[in-house]
């Protein structure tokens, strides 16, 4: 599936959208480059899914935890961890595939240890400065 959006509010609504084909379990692996958009995408989903979360980069934490309505939310965010010791020291086994959803920003730091059956979410900036593209493709039950 790919979209082409305008603007921080529209890439907002395809996460808002998307986060009804999620249920728990689920892992979802963005990729793309500081200030493509995939903290907003996050932000749009937990609009959804846990409607009074404070969203933002994780970077400094690792991962934070919003409560959400009926599944909690783990967003993750993997900029300064690589390889399978680390994420295994951030607990990140405990949470991924488990009773929530996961969001991972940074995933191609740990491309290697993602299971297979994930959601990727592709974002890249387009031609002008506010557009975006994404690209989500499903390998559950792939
Ligand atoms: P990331 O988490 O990928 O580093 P953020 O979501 O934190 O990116 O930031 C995206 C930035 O790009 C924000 O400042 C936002 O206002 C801006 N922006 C401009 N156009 C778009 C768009 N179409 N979709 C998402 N963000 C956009
Ligand atoms: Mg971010």
């Amino acid at each position: 599936m790919k979209y082409i959006t305008r603007s921080e509010k529209e890439t907002e609504n395809i996460g808002a959208q998307f986060a009804k084909t999620l249920k728990r379990g689920d892992i979802v692996a963005f990729y793309g480059d500081l200030g493509a958009g995939k903290t907003t995408f996050v932000r749009g989903v937990a609009s959804v899914l846990a409607p009074n979360s404070y969203v933002q980069s994780p970077t400094f934490t690792v991962m934070i935890e919003y409560e959400g309505e009926q599944i909690p939310l783990y967003h993750f965010d993997m900029y300064r961890i690589s390889g399978y010791e680390e994420l295994y020291g951030i607990g990140f086994f405990d949470y991924a595939g488990g009773d929530g959803i996961a969001f991972i920003e940074w995933s191609e730091n740990i491309e290697e240890d993602l299971p297979k059956d994930i959601i990727k979410v592709d974002i890249r900036k387009g031609e002008n400065e506010n557009e975006r593209e994404i690209t989500i493709t499903d390998m559950r039950g792939v």
